[in-house]
């Protein structure tokens, strides 16, 4: 049994069509007509499957293929279908389509399986309307409420809210989307890698063993601005060279002294008042520190705010330092991930295990049941651009994985 490329091929083509940049990308927002478009074609590929289709409060499409273990917990496979604005064919939509045939192969072979499978298409992803990523399934796990839909707007003022109930969505009734834990027995999301690891060496499946957990500080360090000519430098409280010390250091602690997936970046600093014959008064500069291991992070961190501590005193300055944005490391399952590796060996297929440093629906589903991914190179790393491009013999590659994973976590 193996996936049909020319379907998969045919599947993103047609759907891909559906945008509201013609010939600049693909745009396909959630809740907007284009998505109404392909929820459509989607909706009438799965009924003609016959599976039996739900859609939450949120948007979230959610549709069961039942064989004869209707009680039984299901093996959840899907991603998204929303893209960014102009953004590329591949995002989301190959976890979805590759789900949608992998159902297909098994009834169209008479597969018995002891669990249900369910196909999930996750609502408003990438956070294209409201500047906040993964609604769907922050609703599906119960980290969003109905209240925090009705504070966020999109660009035109309309909350989130507002904007799901005209698209027909029983938004009132959110409660009623909320995943329990006995009903998924598992769950494998396949995506782009969005990164250019497994083109860079030629490997076409990535598994993945752990996401990314984030923490961002914005500090502030306080100086006194003056003079660039007439101020001995014995007098100055420059908080120029009291950040450069910092960010120095944020480099040499996130490589030397914490993990080999540890990362730090200072990306964004504002001098005040910026003047090259001015000492400064003010620098403002985030810290991006990022790692699969919680305590990579947490290492990186203390040393941040010590380091801050220290050279503010050093050098006569004020500072603040605020914990600005966070998001915890995900260890994905080991059962999954040990499946999926067996699969990969027994098919002889070339893998890479790695980790994602970009955050995935799956990831939200990670505190409730079993969670693996499976990941197929993005050429030159592209991704969220026109240019955006994934072999369709690595899509069949990644299908035929992720149908022989399946069926086996449904007969266990
Ligand atoms: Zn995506």
């Amino acid at each position: 049994m193996e996936s049909c490329i020319e379907r998969l091929k045919d599947y993103i083509e047609n759907i891909t069509k559906i945008t509201a940049t013609p010939n600049m990308g693909c745009t396909r927002f959630s809740y907007s007509e284009e998505d109404r478009q392909v929820r459509e074609y989607l909706m009438n590929e799965m009924k003609a499957l016959n599976l039996s289709i739900k859609v939450d409060g949120v948007g979230n499409i959610r549709a069961k293929y039942i064989d004869n273990n209707e009680d039984k917990p299901s093996i959840m496979i899907g991603s998204h279908i929303d893209t960014v604005a102009n953004g590329g064919k591949f995002d989301g939509l190959t976890g979805v389509v590759t789900a949608l045939e992998v159902i297909r192969i098994i009834k169209e072979n008479n597969v018995s399986l002891n669990n249900p499978l369910e196909l999930i298409i996750f609502a408003e992803e990438e956070g294209s309307n409201f500047g906040t990523t993964m609604i769907g399934s922050k609703i599906l796990t119960g980290a969003y409420n109905l209240e925090y839909l009705k504070t966020i707007k999109n660009d035109i003022g309309k909350t989130a809210y507002e904007v799901m109930k005209s698209f027909g969505l029983d938004v009132d009734n959110l409660e009623k989307s909320l995943l329990k834990k006995e009903e998924v027995k598992a769950m494998i999301e396949l995506h782009v890698e969005q990164g250019g690891i497994l083109d860079t060496e030629q490997i076409p499946i990535g598994i993945v063993q752990g996401i990314a957990g984030m923490k961002t500080y914005k500090v502030i360090l306080n100086g006194v601005s003056n003079h660039a000519g007439s101020t001995p430098m014995k007098l100055r409280k420059d908080p120029m060279v009291g950040a450069a010390e910092i960010i120095i250091h944020m480099e040499r602690v996130a490589s030397e002294r914490a993990f080999e997936s540890t990362v730090a970046t200072v990306g964004k600093i504002h001098c005040k008042p910026n003047g090259s014959n001015v000492i400064p008064g003010q620098i403002e500069f985030n810290v991006d520190i990022r790692d699969v291991e919680a305590r990579g992070m947490d290492i990186v961190a203390k040393e941040l705010v010590n380091k801050v501590e220290e050279v503010s005193r050093n050098r006569g300055l004020n500072y603040s330092i605020d914990l600005i944005g966070e998001s915890d490391a995900v260890r994905l399952s080991s059962n999954v991930i040990d499946t999926i590796q067996q699969t990969a060996l027994e098919n002889k297929y070339s893998f890479k295990i790695m980790h994602s440093g970009a955050v995935h629906d799956a990831a939200m589903l990670s505190g409730m049941t079993d969670v693996g991914m499976i990941f197929v190179p993005s050429i030159k790393g592209l991704s969220h651009c026109e240019q955006e491009l994934t072999k369709f013999e690595d899509i069949k590659l990644g299908c035929d994985l992720l149908l022989s994973s399946v069926i086996k976590l449904a007969s266990e």
